[in-house]
């Protein structure tokens, strides 16, 4: 393990980290804490204070406040919140090795993804909405009513941000997808409150005191420590949140959803995959398939939101590619993920490990056949091997349920008409890949695929630029792109007669 930064040694010291509100870290209302615990060692590495229902009303009211229009937030030219924003990037990137560190030491993940997807990720995502805060149009219009008494008139919208936004998200890129969120937001002018997940609370308080060195006033960002069924819940149920966005379970979106739904409060949902990855028997380099294939799943120990989970393959190749998809399982070295040498770390906490061990068991138990990994290994931290099951049943839980963990399900096909309707039967829809050499054949399939993301001959990865979300029960609306910002931005129509 290489040494911790001086900043990073410091920010452990922490005896209690707290909530950030209002510019500054402030006690939580209770004396309820909650550790931290490092997936490769067990150890715990802190402890943070379990938000109140009283916490999160406070980090509402900074968040209001700083929302009102009279507040230096408001007031600020669209150009200022550009520099702004554009400044935290840099900050971001001052700061990879502290980020990259805290991440690797509360999700377990490789320094290496840490650094790239997550620090990386989060700073071109604020570069990227940086550049959007001058650009938030809206359009001037020609009615088709006449005004009456022979007036004439002048009609346009206005785009305006939303106002307050919570922003709830999940463990396994805890900087990434925090900044997915915040960036747009920001840049469209709003305030948040962000929570993270108990497992991963750390990295995003760093980034908290980031951006008040970038020049961020007090009370546009806040930050509330916690739960999900305390915490979490109060902060979307809570009356002066004008939008709620999420990242997590198709599980927690739905009962997310109703309590939204409640105050009437707008919602995007950004929720589990089963994604398939196609592979067609046309002569393309099936090696590189494989390795394509095995870290569209593997990586980031499986817990990616758009993994491709379940590999239908075309049956003149089914063997072919599957073994050639084991033996890039078998090459994985496992380990710490501050161990340079290691290609896959631990699964994020005990509990989430012990979840996809049942679904490996229960996989072997319905009839599929292991062909490669499904062992836990080593005494101490959540490892886990990468696993590949063969099967020809399309009803099994390993193929129908989101397992977010290093498991692979391969079934042949027969054409390509049988290999959409076995990718488009299940109620996720989020991401696919088509591996093929044919572009009618890709085009065919990526018109039909019901998926909100598709990729060809590549995992899927995610980038700023690109709109991300979901079909089915994978979400509603989209969050990156262009898309992205107006997810924080409401229109007001307005018709002036003279
Ligand atoms: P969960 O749905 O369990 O939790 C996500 C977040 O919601 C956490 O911060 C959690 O808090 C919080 N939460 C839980 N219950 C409530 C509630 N009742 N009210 C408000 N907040 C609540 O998901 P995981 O953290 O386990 O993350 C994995 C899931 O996220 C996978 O299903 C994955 O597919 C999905 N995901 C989707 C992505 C996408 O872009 N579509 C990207 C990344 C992940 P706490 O953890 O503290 O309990």
């Amino acid at each position: 393990m290489p040494e911790l930064t001086p900043l990073l040694q410091d920010f452990l010291k922490t005896p209690v980290h707290s909530h950030f509100m209002d510019g500054d870290f402030v006690s939580s209302n209770s004396d309820e804490t909650f550790p931290v615990i490092n997936p490769a060692t067990e150890e715990i590495i802190a402890q943070v204070s379990l938000g109140s229902m009283e916490d999160v009303d406070k980090a509402v009211v900074s968040a209001k406040k700083a929302f009102q229009h009279d507040s230096p937030w408001r007031k600020m030219l669209p150009d200022d919140r550009g520099k702004i924003l554009y400044k935290l990037a840099e900050k971001i990137e001052e700061n990879k090795e502290s980020l990259a560190q805290l991440v690797t030491l509360e999700n377990g993940k490789l320094l290496r993804d840490a650094k790239s997807s997550d620090v990386g990720g989060a700073a071109k995502t604020f570069r990227y909405y940086a550049g959007w805060c001058t650009k938030i149009e809206g359009e001037t219009i020609d009615l088709s009513q006449p005004q009456k008494g022979g007036k004439q008139n002048f009609a346009f919208t206005r785009r305006e941000p939303i106002g307050v936004v919570a922003a709830i998200v999940p463990w396994n890129f805890p900087l990434s997808v925090a900044s997915w969120k915040l960036a747009p937001a920001l840049a469209a002018g709003c305030t948040v409150v962000l929570k993270p997940s108990e497992e991963t609370p750390l990295s995003v308080l760093l980034l908290a005191q980031l951006a008040m060195e970038a020049g961020m006033p007090s009370g546009v960002f806040n930050i509330v420590l916690g739960d999900g069924k305390t915490t979490g819940a109060a902060l979307t149920a809570h009356p002066h949140i004008s939008k709620v966005t999420f990242t997590g379970s198709t599980h927690t979106g739905k009962i997310i959803g109703k309590s939204a739904m409640d105050n009437v409060t707008g919602i995007s949902l950004e929720l589990g995959g089963k994604s398939p990855a196609i592979v067609y028997d046309d002569p393309i380099d099936f090696s590189a398939v494989a390795k394509g294939v095995a870290a569209g799943i593997f990586r980031n120990q499986g817990q990616v939101c758009v993994a491709g989970s379940r590999v239908y393959i075309h049956k003149k190749v089914f063997d072919k590619v599957l073994a050639d998809i084991c033996h890039e399982a078998e090459k994985i070295k496992i380990g710490n993920g501050f161990d340079e040498t290691a290609d896959m770390g631990p699964l994020v906490s005990a509990s989430h490990r012990d979840k996809v061990c049942h679904y490996i068991d229960q996989g072997i138990s319905d009839g599929a056949s292991l062909v490669s990994g499904g062992r836990k290994i080593y005494d101490k931290g959540y490892y886990l091997q990468p696993t590949v099951f063969s099967a020809t049943d399309n009803e099994l839980a390993i193929i129908r349920e989101e397992i977010f963990g290093p498991v692979l399900v391969a079934v042949p096909f027969d054409d390509l008409k049988h290999a959409i309707q076995k990718a488009n039967d299940s109620k996720l829809g989020l991401a696919a890949t088509v591996w093929t050499k044919d572009i009618s054949k890709a085009i065919k399939t990526i018109n039909r695929l019901e998926a909100g993301v598709v990729y060809v001959n590549s995992p899927v990865r995610s980038d700023p630029n690109l709109p991300l979300g979901g079909y089915k029960q994978s979400g509603i609306g989209r969050e990156l792109g262009k898309t992205g910002i107006y997810n924080y931005t409401t229109l007001k129509s307005v018709n002036i007669v003279y």
